[in-house]
């Protein structure tokens, strides 16, 4: 990931002192944005810790959500491989486009496999702030075992439907039993990356 001491490699001569910089959430792995930042802006993000651009049309330095209060939280940023382009890891804290859809690219929520990190963020949010009507909320108030026990009973679900062979069924089942394991992650104060890291050793070994 890029430090401060790395802002002299960028290449920001080539495009008139700016590089693209792509957003990308750091959960869900969704392209939030596209921005450009010179080597003010980049400083003013690794050091300030919410993600700053060059603005070309308003012409000055313009942290994201200044006025909307939606700012991106930064995580990492990457190089690419001629360091004339950074890729910026960030959480955001509200919609990211200015139109108040989650990405600039599409109103989609996260794309494939990253639904999971969004997943994530949902059920984290019911056990904050839990809204009357939360399942989740409630089956966070029932404790660890009544959680663990859900995950038991969907698991045993998902392998009968998928022994049977009934395939709306199988989906069903294994939604469930997705569901119920990243609550019972988040009761144990874990995430599903730490299993996917698990999984990832696993593959290196
Ligand atoms: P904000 O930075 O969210 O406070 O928004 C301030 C202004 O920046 C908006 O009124 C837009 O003109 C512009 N803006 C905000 N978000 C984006 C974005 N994702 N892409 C391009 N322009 C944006
Ligand atoms: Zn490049
Ligand atoms: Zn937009
Ligand atoms: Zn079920």
């Amino acid at each position: 990931a890029l430090t401060i001491k790395d802002i002299d490699q960028i290449d920001f001569a080539k495009e008139g002192g700016l590089v693209p910089a792509v957003v990308q959430h750091a959960d869900t792995l969704q392209v939030l944005m596209l921005g450009y930042m010179n080597a003010e802006a980049l400083k003013a993000t690794l050091q300030g810790g919410l993600v700053t651009f060059w603005s070309r049309s308003k012409n000055r330095l313009w942290r994201k959500g200044e006025t909307s209060g939606d700012t991106l939280e930064l995580d990492h940023i990457l190089t690419d491989c001629d360091e004339d382009a950074l890729l910026v890891y960030a959480r955001p804290k509200g919609p990211t486009c200015h139109t108040k859809t989650t990405s600039c690219f599409g109103t989609e929520t996260a794309p494939g496999i990253g639904f999971m990190g969004h997943l994530a963020h949902v059920v984290k949010d019911r056990a904050k702030a839990p809204p009357a009507d939360s399942y989740t909320a409630r089956l966070m108030q029932k404790g660890i075992a009544k959680i663990a026990q859900k995950v038991g009973e969907e698991g045993l679900e998902t392998a009968l439907a998928g022994r049977a062979g009934d395939l709306d069924e199988l989906h069903n089942e294994a939604a469930d039993l997705l569901y119920h394991l990243e609550v019972l992650l988040m009761a144990r104060d874990t995430r599903l990356e730490n299993v996917l890291e698990t999984l990832r050793e696993r593959h290196r070994g």
